[in-house]
């Protein structure tokens, strides 16, 4: 952003991760090589290696006995699930979720020298305190924003993914952190949360803020959507934490919006135009994605984030769903300031 280079934290075993079902873990480990294939040509990037985290860092947000679980799972020599069918548990896994989590503290740590961080395989948010779901063992984005509390810092999250952050909305629903949430939603797609009506509650009240599209919902939806954006502008937070998932790419195995990876690039510009010459801090995550698309969005994000805009992909526009998302960011652009 703006010459500085951008921090892409990047460790080989990404490559073999995944905690997805196993109908979709091959295509969803795929796209975390072909990303790192995509931005081997990228110059003014910092690739950096992530530490696995110590265990204790995984209490910081969970409970004991989830982890434990989690531990006895991983000595099992066969895969199976550490919920009711999405997210399996594979020998050795432990290890997998201890560097996971410690991408996340690396960004954190690196976040020091560099503004702007990438984690690819990272935004793991539909994991709560007390069980992994969703595809998501633990939760690196309530570990981040936990320890950025900790730490002093003012924290907004941009969440964008198919899906509702669940566990992130659980977690912080209470707790002054500005959250902006843009996801699919009917009312039951997984997972089941993400009422716009839910606003937040106590020190955190006015600060949930869930955009939701509707299913099939297209690019044109998605540039409505990120008139949200301005509310980032006005919070002003020294941290800014954002999940950019991609599996609302319309070519995603989980079908569920009809994006192309322009939305995605998109968001990383805007958050480089909005950010560039702020004191703000950014880390990103590389959340869903099970497609052919998938890689592809994630590279089109990093060049957005380096303040490129590009179209690869013909844009997708639904006229009516569009205005459906209007109304909404409408209402809720009204009455932001007088809730600060
Ligand atoms: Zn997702």
């Amino acid at each position: 952003m703006y010459g500085q280079p951008l921090g892409i934290i990047w460790h080989e075993r990404f490559r073999e991760i995944s905690f997805s079902h196993p109908m979709i873990r091959d295509i969803s480990k795929k796209r975390i090589s072909e990303f790192r294939e995509r931005v081997s040509s990228l110059t003014n990037v910092m690739f950096i290696t992530p530490r696995p985290a110590p265990i204790d860092a995984l209490y910081e947000v969970h409970d004991k006995g989830l982890i434990e679980r989690i531990m006895e799972a991983s000595k099992l020599p066969y895969i199976g699930f550490l919920d009711s069918g999405d997210t399996v548990h594979y020998p050795g896994m432990f290890e997998d979720v201890l560097l996971v989590a410690g991408s996340a503290l690396t960004a954190i740590e690196m976040s020091n020298y560099l503004k702007t961080i990438y984690v690819p395989l990272g935004g793991f948010h539909h994991a709560t305190k007390y069980n992994s779901m969703g595809f998501c063992p633990i939760n690196d984005v309530n570990l981040t924003i936990n320890r950025l509390m900790n730490l002093k810092q003012k924290v907004a999250v941009l969440d964008v993914d198919a899906h509702h952050p669940n566990g992130v909305e659980e977690m912080f629903y209470e707790k002054p952190v500005l959250k902006i949430s843009i996801f699919a939603y009917d009312g039951s797609f997984f997972p089941g949360t993400g009422d716009p009506r839910r606003r937040g509650d106590k020190e955190g009240k006015g600060l949930n803020y869930n955009v939701a599209l509707p299913l099939g919902a297209a690019d044109d939806s998605f540039e409505e959507a990120l008139r949200m954006l301005r509310l980032l502008e006005e919070y002003d937070p020294s941290y800014l934490v954002v999940i950019a998932g991609v599996d609302g790419h319309k070519d995603d195995g989980l079908k569920s919006l009809n994006l192309t990876s322009n939305s995605y690039n998109l968001l990383g510009y805007k958050i480089s135009k909005l950010f560039g010459r702020r004191e703000t801090r950014i880390i990103s995550f590389g959340g869903g994605g099970y497609g052919q698309g998938s890689a592809l969005s994630m590279y089109s994000f990093v060049l957005g984030l380096q303040g490129f805009l590009k179209k690869e992909e013909v844009p997708t526009q639904d006229f009516e769903k569009r205005h459906e998302v209007k109304k909404l960011v409408d209402s809720f652009l009204e009455g932001f300031s007088s809730s600060l």
